[in-house]
């Protein structure tokens, strides 16, 4: 406990004395400098989207934690999922000249809690999409007895075999600037890792540098 506090203090540091810096700079009369003042502002909002990810995870994280935390299991249709993945995601893997491939499982009926594995999916395709330059970035999904098998495919960077369990791990990142350009948090995989852990289910990586990687995991059909 000691050390996540320890860690979170770290991770705030950067961006709010980045945003203090900038703003005392513009003050101090770089704002009526157009060479700078724009870049300056736009530095400023990327610190603060940093700090606003930080907030959003890190409440996540409190949630999980919860001893009140009771899941609220259903079922429910996998495609509301996959719809909602291409209304949030597909504009902006199409920005960066990725292609974002979501199948369509109309009727295929999971037994989850929804809003929870709602944001599993996110943070696998948005890592997906922030760790992949170009190609493309593929969910399938294959229903096989009582079980659904669920993989998140990119052909991005890569993750070489000695990290592939310390990804998992609250902070931790292969290259800390590259997370931190994407406006990552290092909180994302850990949270998928217990949100799917608490549905009994394990997540799994396939990974090799500079080839891509793909993470899976299993839903039950109820
Ligand atoms: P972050 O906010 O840094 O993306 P995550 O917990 O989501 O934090 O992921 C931890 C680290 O795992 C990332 O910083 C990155 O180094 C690596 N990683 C996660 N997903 C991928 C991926 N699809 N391809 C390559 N590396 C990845």
């Amino acid at each position: 406990r000691t050390q996540f506090i320890a860690n979170i203090s770290h991770e705030l540091k950067t961006p709010i004395f980045a945003i203090k810096g900038f703003v005392e700079t513009l003050i101090d009369g770089a704002l009526s400098d157009d060479e700078v003042n724009m870049e300056f502002l736009k530095k400023i909002s990327h610190q603060s989207n940093r700090l606003e990810n930080l907030f959003s995870d890190l409440i996540t994280i409190s949630k999980i934690q919860s001893k009140e935390l009771s899941l609220s299991l259903e079922n429910f249709e996998l495609n509301d999922i996959m719809l909602w993945l291409k209304d949030t995601f597909e504009d902006e893997a199409n920005q960066k000249g990725l292609e974002l491939i979501i199948p369509n499982t109309k009727k295929l009926q999971v037994y989850g809690d929804k809003v929870w594995l709602q944001s599993v999916f996110s943070n696998l395709v948005k890592n997906a999409i922030n760790y992949t330059a170009e190609g493309k970035i593929t969910i399938i999904i294959k229903k096989f007895n009582k079980q659904v098998k669920i993989r998140i495919i990119d052909n991005g960077i890569g993750i070489s075999n000695e990290y592939h369990n310390r990804i998992f791990e609250r902070f931790f990142r292969v290259d800390q600037a590259r997370s931190r350009e994407v406006g990552g948090t290092g909180l994302g995989l850990s949270i998928v890792k217990h949100i799917l852990d608490i549905h009994g289910s394990p997540i799994r990586l396939k990974s090799r540098l500079g080839q891509g990687s793909e993470f899976s995991f299993n839903l039950v059909i109820n």
